[in-house]
């Protein structure tokens, strides 16, 4: 089903998008931050008021289950909340000087032009979490979503143009990453970047945006792990990693890819979780009563039954799913079975690179440190979760293990807005986004030193 169609944009109507924000950059700049608070405040009561057809949006565009988008449109509305609260706080410190009569203080400034370059995975949440710190810090923004989705990124442009955004603060352009994206991150008068999607492309922003001295931070991929220890409780771990794994398909970016399993308890994980595997029901993500919806593609659909190929050329055996779902109303969408391999060894590429999909990996360790050496032997580091009830085994793995984000006795999805969110390694670069973290990086610390003294000085400083 069509939902709309959309402006292919070129480069050229880009450097118009940041010409247009560079213009609105001083009024909102100068703009008081509790007064730009106001914007988002009222942007969040009108997402309340039409967060029911933002989730439905989302659901018809991206795919996943109702329940899915009206968390993700929750998550949007916490995150606005939070910044507009910042409006008020939007911290400097002062401290002593070394010198006398003198006062020394930090105070915040905007970044200037930045821009938001964003997936199809969480087409409201990712880009709210972006916006509305860049925008209570004062920033004008350009904001390119993924070409699949661009009905969510204009519904979300409408909250905070109905919400009295002044003209020209929000720039919402539509078309190719290569072409569009690309002539933001090169364009002189773009200031920032937040970017959050493949590695790949990642990391030519980047190295690209280092080119051109801006500031960048980058949120990329996962292939997150989770580690079952014998002693866990395993009615709370099952339900973890079943929702982890297949919960919005696997199309999150900390969904659990991997579950790494003690020997001891191993066959009796397995059984159980292949039994309540095949209890999923595979549907409309419309549909009440469905647990795993279609994928957001047919390039994701073509990927994903890709991976599961090389799975099963790879020598790792397939221990439940593994086809697309067809047939009657499934043709209408890109569905595939929820899909465990178990036999997996780290050399396989099913355990290295990132599937994005219905897809769950299945190791066996030794012992806890034998399973913190494959939870760490990929090149991502974004999420990650130990179940166990033995505390110092707990703490030993939060402190070896390589993740953003570390989780006990919980999945590794997800996480609290007021709290940063983001990876190591390839998964992420740049500063943290959310949490305070988000604040420091849309905004730069300006030291500012007053000299109040009526007299000249005597005492020089040296650097
Ligand atoms: P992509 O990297 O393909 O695209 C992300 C965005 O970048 C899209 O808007 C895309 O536009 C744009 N883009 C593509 N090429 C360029 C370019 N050369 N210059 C500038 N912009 C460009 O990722 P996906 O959209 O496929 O999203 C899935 C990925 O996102 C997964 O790897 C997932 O792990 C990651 N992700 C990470 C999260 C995190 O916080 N760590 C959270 C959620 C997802 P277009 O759509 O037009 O190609």
């Amino acid at each position: 089903m069509a939902l709309g169609e959309f402006q292919t944009s070129t480069p050229e109507d880009a450097l118009q998008a940041v010409a247009a924000a560079r213009e609105a950059l001083e009024g909102w700049a100068n703009t008081p931050a509790p007064a730009r608070a106001q914007v988002l405040f009222r942007a969040l009561e009108i997402m309340g008021r039409r967060s029911d057809e933002l989730a439905r949006t989302i659901t018809e565009e991206e795919g996943k289950p109702l329940p899915d988008a009206m968390g993700e449109v929750r998550r949007a509305m916490n995150i606005i909340e939070y910044a507009a609260g910042e409006g008020r706080r939007m911290f400097g410190y002062t401290t002593p000087s070394e010198l006398p009569s003198t006062v020394a203080y930090t105070v915040r400034r905007p970044l200037g032009v930045v821009a938001i370059i964003t997936p199809w995975n969480f087409p409201i949440a990712i880009p709210a979490w972006k916006m509305a710190p860049a925008l209570i810090c004062g920033n004008a923004l350009v904001f390119k979503p993924a070409s699949i989705t661009p009905l969510s990124a204009v519904k979300l442009t409408e909250v905070f143009e109905e919400a009295g955004l002044p003209p020209g603060v929000l720039n919402l352009i539509t078309g190719p990453g290569g072409s569009v994206g690309n002539a933001l991150v090169q364009s002189p008068d773009v200031n920032a970047i937040s970017f959050t999607g493949s590695t790949e492309i990642g990391t030519g922003i980047y190295a690209e945006g280092a080119q051109h001295l801006k500031k960048v931070q980058c949120e990329m991929g996962g292939k997150n792990a989770v580690i079952l220890l014998e002693d866990a409780d395993l009615d709370k771990a099952l339900g973890g990693i079943v929702q982890g794994a297949f919960g919005s398909t696997g199309q999150r970016c900390t969904a659990t890819s991997r579950v790494i399993v003690e020997e001891g308890v191993y066959d009796t994980f397995m059984e159980q979780l292949v039994q309540r595997t095949s209890q999923l029901k595979v549907g409309d993500g419309m549909a009440a009563d469905t647990d795993v919806s279609p994928l957001s593609s047919q390039s994701q659909l073509d990927t994903v039954l890709n991976y599961i190929g090389i799975g099963a050329e790879e020598g790792a055996h397939l221990a439940f799913g593994g086809r697309a779902v067809t047939g009657g109303e499934f043709d209408e969408g890109y569905y595939v079975e929820p899909t465990i391999f178990t036999d997996v060894t780290t050399d396989m590429r099913i355990a290295q690179e990132e599937i994005f999909g219905p897809v769950l990996t299945v190791f066996k360790a030794k012992d806890l440190d034998d399973a913190v050496e494959i939870s760490n032997s990929v090149k991502f580091g974004l999420s990650s979760s130990v179940y166990t009830r033995d505390l110092p085994r707990a703490y030993r793995y939060i402190n070896t293990v390589d993740a953003g984000m570390v989780h006990v006795n919980a999945p590794t999805l997800g996480g609290e807005v007021h709290l940063p969110f983001g990876g190591l390694k390839s998964s992420g670069v740049g500063q943290r986004e959310q949490g305070v973290e988000a604040f420091d990086f849309f905004s730069e610390v300006i030291t500012v030193y007053i000299d109040y003294a009526d007299t000249s000085r005597t005492q020089a400083r040296f650097i």
